[in-house]
């Protein structure tokens, strides 16, 4: 059951390129499939989340993060009305403009095109979808909707806001995305904030005592101790996880009801206008900032973790330059582009980790992993 506030298909404001509808589909099922079946899309299983990828089989990578941030945003857009088609292929596009190597390769990227204009992950994505994927005979991209490529968009600065008209304006007005849109932003925290600390510990990075210090873990933790004395070890760390999870989950479903009920959003485009209303509450929110800082200092920021994506800046910052210096190692579309630290920027990001090393051994003769 759709709510009045959900995005309705058969009310998208459509394609940028105009196409007859699908029998069978609708429009925001269409672009999901779209976007499961684009080579952006499949090379997500050898790019890092937070470990590289060869660090070990079970760690995240971006393609189970976004099935994993697909899964919840779903079950809390069914329980809210929202329609569930859109924030998945929202959730499964979001993360496609990512670099090899996580954020270090994505920041790595942004200094080697800093004189170009930069490199920003979300912007990559919503390229990745209008630009660079040639899957259809008449047009570049998915041509996906208005509300999928919007959802994609989580934030701009206003001289690209400018330059992308449409799913720019908003920030322009300082008006918001849909509620699908708004929902995939925050069960994007909510997955990795629960499986990065998964991956921390299973890894060694992270330690059940640390985790002490964190008051949103101790809690649950101590929730299901309560109900399952004795419990330890990994059976432990996942129910905590799980329960972590579900909290979340219920929360936001809680604190968005509410903020529906206060500000009786009649349309799609009424909740637009409202402050962003999908939310946490109050008190999770704060408990989450105490996990974020502590993701941030213990894992993200763990010299381990630096050491390794480090060496992946550098293998980014050499391939930059090695196609820069020699566009003729780069495919013959890529090398023959008329911006090209763009082509440069556009095919480094759509390396996998893997492809990244061994192209970088190929042109340096350097082998750093
Ligand atoms: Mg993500």
């Amino acid at each position: 059951m759709l709510a009045p506030y959900a995005s309705d298909p058969s009310a998208s404001r459509g394609r940028r390129y105009p196409e007859a509808p699908a029998p069978t589909r609708n429009e925001y099922q269409r672009d999901r499939d779209r976007i499961v079946h684009s080579t952006a899309f499949r090379r997500l299983v050898y790019k890092t989340q937070v470990f590289l990828n060869h660090e070990g089989d079970l760690f995240r990578t971006r393609l189970t993060h976004s099935l994993e941030v697909a899964q919840l945003a779903r079950s809390i857009a069914r329980s809210l009305g929202l329609h569930e088609d859109l924030v998945e292929a929202i959730a499964l596009a979001h993360d496609l403009g990512h670099t090899p190597f996580g954020h270090a390769g994505q920041d790595a990227l942004h200094q080697c095109m800093r004189e170009y204009g930069g490199f920003e992950h979300n912007l990559q994505s919503l390229r990745v979808v209008d630009e660079l994927e040639e899957r259809y005979p008449a047009f570049n991209g998915l041509n996906l909707t208005f509300e999928t490529r919007e959802g994609i968009l989580k934030h701009c600065s206003r001289a690209d806001a400018q330059r992308l008209g449409d799913v720019g304006r908003r920030f322009l007005e300082r008006a918001q995305p849909s509620l699908e849109a708004q929902l995939c932003n925050l069960a994007d925290e909510i997955a990795y904030n629960a499986h990065d600390v998964d991956d921390g510990v299973r890894s060694g990075l992270l330690t059940m005592e640390q985790l002490e210090a964190v008051p949103i873990f101790v809690r649950y933790r101590d929730d299901a101790l309560r109900e399952h004395p004795g419990l330890g070890g990994r059976r432990l760390l996942f129910e905590t996880i799980r329960r972590m999870l579900s909290g979340q989950v219920y929360d936001v479903i809680d604190a968005t009801r509410a903020a529906l009920a206060e500000h009786q959003p009649g349309s799609a485009d009424a909740a637009r206008r409202c402050p962003p209303l999908v939310r946490f509450s109050h008190a999770m929110a704060a408990e989450l900032q105490v996990l974020k800082r502590f993701l941030r200092t213990h894992l993200y920021r763990h010299p381990q973790v630096v050491e390794t994506t480090g060496r992946g800046q550098r293998v980014v910052r050499e391939l930059f330059a090695a196609y820069r210096d020699d566009p003729s190692q780069m495919p013959p579309d890529y090398a023959a582009a008329e911006d090209l630290p763009r082509a440069v920027a556009d095919y480094i990001a759509g390396m996998t980790d893997r492809f990244a090393i061994r192209e970088h051994e190929r042109l340096t003769g350097l082998r750093l992993f």
